[in-house]
């Protein structure tokens, strides 16, 4: 039996792409086996997608794990979504106070590694870009489907920029009033981080956790063999392997711009913004995968990368010794790139 999932699920009314890079899940079927283990499957929604999880071992208490799950999620959400106007940090955003608060251990670990990766990349990750996300139409505001204006733009760009954050000993301030905090790029991952620790918390060391297309795996499943994962080919009405990788035990990430986008005029606008340029990144670069031991670096790295294009993001790559695999659009079809590090995951 092959179990797949869709990478990315749509907010709000976002149009579907037919490209589609999903990665699928070669795992199998839930008989326990001569290993005397059985394979368990959780699921349920969170941040407006959904999360499939799967445990394996003997005897688990399912519904008392997947409660533990539920009111983890439950409340990172109320820590640092965007969508709920009371979370902690929708309420750091609706403030104009330049005084330091201080905020959660959850939110400060988010916050951190946010900033960390926005300095990695030069700015290519960028947490403050959300009224250029808003801007654009892709976050919870109103969705204009049109072209800013270019005094619009300029004027929105003026408020952003990671120089205008700050966290230091648990306390976060904002050095312009009107800064808005966005971290729908790296909350993903960090909440399969979250529920693979409270996972391995609860003495389960075979796994594999999925929340919105974010991965990570551990150990084995209940067959013995090692978790597969398949990045699919990136092509219209053909649902076929492009590539099985074997992550071991670490956490995949897949960053595209084929997903959720929206048209106007013709031209194809992605969710992800340069915060140089202001604008949606437009480039040839389809797809770009990650992995590494963490999901919530795995995923700010991969959108980062994407931001930064095939050539910088390979060059980005391959300075920072990191496991990534892209694939980019040419005349000639679709073309993948892998930096040595990734090589040793590819089946
Ligand atoms: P992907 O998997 O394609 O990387 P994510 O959902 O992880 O998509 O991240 C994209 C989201 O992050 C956007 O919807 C937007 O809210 C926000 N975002 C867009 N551009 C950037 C950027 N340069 N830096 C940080 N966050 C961004
Ligand atoms: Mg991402």
């Amino acid at each position: 039996m092959q179990y797949s999932f869709n990478l990315k699920k749509s907010r709000q009314t976002i149009k579907l792409a037919l490209i589609a890079a999903t990665l699928v899940i070669l795992a199998g079927c839930f008989p326990s086996n001569d290993l005397g283990r059985e394979e368990y499957l959780l699921q349920g929604r969170t941040m407006g997608t959904t999360y499939n999880i799967k445990v394996v071992g003997e005897n688990i208490d399912t519904e008392k794990l997947q409660q533990g799950i539920d009111a983890k999620l439950v409340k990172l959400n109320q820590e640092m979504s965007t969508y709920i106007k009371d979370s902690e940090l929708s309420i750091f955003n609706q403030s104009t106070s330049l005084e330091p608060v201080k905020v959660s251990e959850g939110l400060g670990r988010v916050i951190n590694e946010a900033i960390r990766l926005g300095e990695l990349s030069e700015g290519a990750l960028d947490v403050t870009v959300g009224p250029l996300v808003n801007l654009w139409g892709f976050g919870p505001e109103y969705r204009p489907e049109t072209v800013p204006s270019k005094e619009l733009l300029a004027a929105t760009k003026s408020r952003i920029g990671l120089d205008k954050l700050t966290f230091e000993h648990g306390m976060l301030s904002k050095n312009i009033p009107d800064l808005y905090v966005d971290l729908s790029t790296i909350a993903k991952g960090y909440g399969v981080d979250l529920v693979a620790e409270f996972v391995e918390a609860n003495g389960i060391n075979n796994y594999l956790v999925e929340i919105g297309g974010e991965m990570r795996i551990k150990g084995f499943k209940h067959t013995g063999e090692l978790w597969h994962v398949a990045i699919e080919k990136p092509v219209n009405n053909e649902r076929s392997v492009h590539q099985i990788i074997i992550p071991k035990d670490n956490a995949v990430a897949t960053s595209g711009d084929y997903r959720i986008y929206f048209e106007a005029d013709g031209q194809r606008f992605s969710h992800i913004i340069d915060p140089n340029t202001g604008k949606p990144i437009n480039h040839k670069l389809v797809s770009v995968t990650v992995i590494h031991p963490s999901s919530m670096t795995a995923d700010g790295l991969s959108t980062a990368m994407m931001v930064m294009g095939e050539d910088k993001a390979i060059a980005f790559a391959e300075a920072h010794d990191l496991a990534v695999y892209i694939i980019a659009k040419t005349e000639h079809g679709f073309v993948e790139q892998s930096t040595v590090k990734f090589m040793q995951y590819l089946k």
